[in-house]
């Protein structure tokens, strides 16, 4: 498994969602206009920043998982299970780099 790439995987997937919870943060919270004096826009208003606070709050959470895979490359873990130990298929770990468990684990906590 080419490790390299994996790394450079993760960090790139990073960056895109750094800027878009950068920027869904921003959207939500320095609104240029004040709220609406129309309650019922005022609820559209309110409810559009939960949703962009919602949608950088997932971003940070994936954050958070590529840190720690890229923590687990430096270890030299990376690809082993968390659970079982045993070596997670490469193919899983290329279509979700930061999964911690191997497909068997994955199935049983699900
Ligand atoms: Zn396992």
């Amino acid at each position: 498994m080419d490790l390299s790439l994996i790394r450079q995987q993760l960090t790139e997937r990073r960056a895109a969602l750094e800027a878009r919870a950068s920027k869904t943060t921003r959207d939500a919270s320095h609104r240029d206009e004040p709220l609406s004096a129309d309650f019922a826009e005022q609820a559209v208003e309110r409810e559009n920043d939960d949703v962009l606070r919602e949608i950088a709050s997932e971003a940070q959470h994936e954050i958070d998982l590529i840190n720690r895979a890229l923590k687990r490359i430096d270890a030299g873990i990376y690809g082993e299970c968390s659970r079982c130990g045993a070596t997670i298929a490469e193919q899983r770990l290329l279509a979700v780099p930061y999964t911690t468990l191997c497909v068997n684990c994955a199935a049983e906590s699900d």
